[in-house]
């Protein structure tokens, strides 16, 4: 699927929902998912009915529901453009909490070709201002990182290979 994504499969909203799944781990109730978002179950309900229709993820009766291997890759790739996005809008004056929130706000108009541009562009950031979705201390949330070693050199973010870009670190810019 990983060349088919355009980055505009899912509306701001299912997105969220799907990060969320993502971040929780394992199978997640219909009733969570209202509850965290502040919405009514049965609009989770219809919104999940319609993410699972489009093969993201798969109800398992009574419990809730639980991403498919296509929707784990869409996830994956829906952090990062998030991760990105926040990046460069704190190279823009951005606290890393308002980054992170502005982020939220305008990362579904980011296609997936753009979003690699801007990993291209940003030298391959090994880390973010925000831990996404997923980093639940303030401190991992800050300094969220990317590791460092990686067998094949590919980009976390983008997958690109690196043996032919200069790695460039972003620790100095984004904690500073
Ligand atoms: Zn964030
Ligand atoms: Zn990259």
């Amino acid at each position: 699927m990983q060349g088919g994504i355009t980055g505009q499969e899912l509306s701001s909203k299912k997105a969220e929902y799907l990060k969320y799944i993502h971040m929780q781990g394992d199978v997640v109730k219909t009733t969570e998912i209202a509850a965290h978002f502040s919405v009514a179950p049965s609009t989770v309900t219809k919104a999940l009915t319609e993410i699972a229709k489009a093969g993201y993820i798969e109800h398992t009766p009574y419990h809730g529901v639980r991403l498919t291997s296509r929707g784990t890759e869409y996830a994956r790739f829906l952090i990062r453009r998030h991760r990105i996005v926040a990046l460069v809008l704190s190279r823009h004056g951005l606290e890393p909490e308002e980054a992170c929130r502005e982020a939220r706000k305008i990362e579904q108009c980011f296609s997936k070709d753009l979003t690699d541009r801007m990993c291209t562009s940003l030298g391959h950031p090994m880390m973010s201002v925000c831990g996404g979705d997923r980093a639940r201390s303030p401190l991992l949330r800050v300094f969220w990182r990317v590791p460092r070693v990686t067998a094949k050199r590919l980009c976390r973010l983008c997958g690109k290979n690196l043996d032919r870009y200069q790695i460039r670190s972003e620790i100095d810019e984004v904690a500073g």
